[in-house]
């Protein structure tokens, strides 16, 4: 597969791979290996950018910035445009998501369609942001007075992005960062940077103005080299929580979002319909080779059903097909990298040796660690205290909810929880005690849809995407108030 030059109109294959005032140009920093993450095979070579690089890019979208913003009908227009050349380019789309990700073509192309809908959401929300009237004359001695807000962007954005979402979850920080009016620069994962090379490319052709959007690649030290810049007035994070904290503390006064890790939680109670629950926790948990926030790792299970829940189960996932994702029949592919794999494969072990059963799963083979189904954990395995972002989910028995909720509350973590329930009575109990981001009632933690708030609280972090709350995190108020 001719991979770079079905990317990106030959700009992998010629080097130009930072996109910065509007031009394509050389990276002269550290070089990074894409990898076929099954066949751990170079499919393309990118280079980064340096310190110097890093600053003539902020300089080029600080100045765009300074100019003046398209006008919000056309930041819509824009985007609009955009959605409608991701439709038409849906297959090529996939493909390049495809190739460096190691998802399935199924999970390429679900990224693809979500990112049209953020796209299409963006542009509505660009034409939407407004300000609101303020009372003046509601105060003592104002009578007269007339005031108003108006909702302006910050400036320069910088979104720094994980592997796991290559597309749709930096379309959900570009498109509403450029619908609020600012120039954002886009740094992807080294692992799966020619989607945001790609997405960037269609954002120009649907007429992105010059440096209204950049693309910066690197590492970790690249990213800090940004952030360092003050002009940068808000860093978009989704991320590991790690990392989280490293760029919040650079960070200081300017605002950020941070979307990070977590142990996904879903809940299945003794009322639940397990034809309804136990093929949604199987496909979350597996998905993308569990490589998502919200994928579910821990399903505590009514302890009434847990043997008849574990035995269905396990039954199910034993007939998940994992493998080659260019398979078409492959559900589970291969993790990022190896050594990701190799992580997973020790967390098992680990967990085995401390008592744990396996009751499905099998040894590593490369980069793919098989769907893998445990039981008779405790809080001690790494697989139950940290997230594993993997193929792996592990169940536990509970009495009471009040136990259930004390389980999900007692991690560091509240991104997401599913609860499978037909009382409303306790549907609510859940809602109303789980320190959590969402909860999904009769769907796994996986559940999201692009339009509602997205994000965490406690350490899977702050602020919410979905475009019409990240642009308004991306803004602020301006009062303008006036005596006649
Ligand atoms: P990561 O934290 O290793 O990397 C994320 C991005 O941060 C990459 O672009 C990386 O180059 C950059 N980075 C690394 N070190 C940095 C530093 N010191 N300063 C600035 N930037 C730096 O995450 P990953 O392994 O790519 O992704 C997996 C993680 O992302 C998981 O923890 C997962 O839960 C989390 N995630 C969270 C959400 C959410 O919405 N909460 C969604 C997807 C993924």
């Amino acid at each position: 597969m001719d991979v770079q030059a079905m990317t990106t109109k030959g700009l992998l294959q010629n080097g130009l791979t930072l996109l910065s005032g509007g031009r394509w140009i050389e990276g002269e920093g550290g070089k990074s290996v894409v990898l076929d993450k099954f066949r751990l095979e170079p499919i393309a070579e990118a280079r980064g950018a340096t310190p110097q690089q890093v600053a003539a890019m902020i300089d080029a979208a600080h100045a765009a910035f300074k100019a003046g913003a398209p006008s919000p009908y056309e930041r819509g227009a824009i985007l609009d445009r955009a959605a409608r050349i991701i439709e038409e380019k849906a297959e090529e789309v996939a493909r390049v998501v495809q190739a460096e990700s190691g998802f399935t073509a199924n999970d390429a192309h679900g990224e693809v369609s979500r990112c049209i809908q953020t796209m299409k959401l963006s542009a509505e929300e660009a034409r939407r942001l407004r300000g609101e009237v303020v009372p003046l004359s509601g105060a003592p001695g104002q009578d007269g007075r007339v005031a108003f807000t108006m909702r302006v962007p910050l400036g320069v954005v910088l979104a720094i992005t994980p592997f796991n979402s290559p597309l749709n979850t930096v379309a959900h920080k570009l498109a509403p960062a450029f619908a609020a009016g600012n120039a954002v620069i886009a740094k992807p994962s080294s692992a799966t940077p020619m989607t945001t090379v790609k997405l960037a490319e269609i954002l120009i052709e649907a007429g992105m103005p010059a440096g209204f959007l950049s693309v910066l690649l690197g590492g970790g030290a690249i990213a800090q080299a940004a952030i360092e810049d003050e002009r940068v007035r808000f860093i978009a994070f989704t991320g590991s929580t790690g990392v989280g904290r490293k760029i919040q503390q650079a960070a200081g006064l300017r605002r950020t979002q941070m979307e990070l890790g977590s142990i996904a939680f879903t809940v299945v109670c003794d009322d639940a319909d397990f034809n309804l629950a136990l093929p949604k926790i199987v496909g979350a948990s597996y998905r993308k080779a569990g490589q998502v926030c919200t994928s579910v790792q821990m399903a505590l299970i009514h302890a009434s059903r847990f043997d008849e829940a574990a035995e269905k189960l396990a039954e199910r996932v034993r007939a998940v097909p994992y493998g080659d994702p260019a398979n078409p029949d492959t559900y589970t592919g291969p993790l990022i990298n190896e050594d990701e794999a190799k992580r997973v494969a020790d967390w098992i072990d680990e967990a085995i040796a401390m008592g744990a059963a396996r009751l499905v799963g099998g040894p590593r083979e490369g980069a793919v660690v098989p769907p893998t189904l445990l039981t008779n954990v405790t809080p001690e395995m790494k697989v139950c205290s940290e997230e594993i972002f993997g193929p792996v989910l592990c169940l536990q028995p509970f009495e009471t909810e009040e136990e259930a909720i004390e389980r999900v509350n007692s991690t560091p973590f509240g991104l997401a929880t599913g609860v499978f329930t037909n009382s409303l009575d306790r549907a609510f109990g859940f809602a109303r005690k789980l320190e959590v981001g969402g909860v999904h009632i009769n769907e796994t933690s996986s559940s999201r849809v692009d339009l509602m708030p997205y994000g965490g609280s406690k350490d899977s972090g702050f602020g919410r995407e979905g475009p019409y709350y990240a642009v308004h995190e991306m803004t602020e108020d301006r009062i303008i108030t006036f005596t006649a």
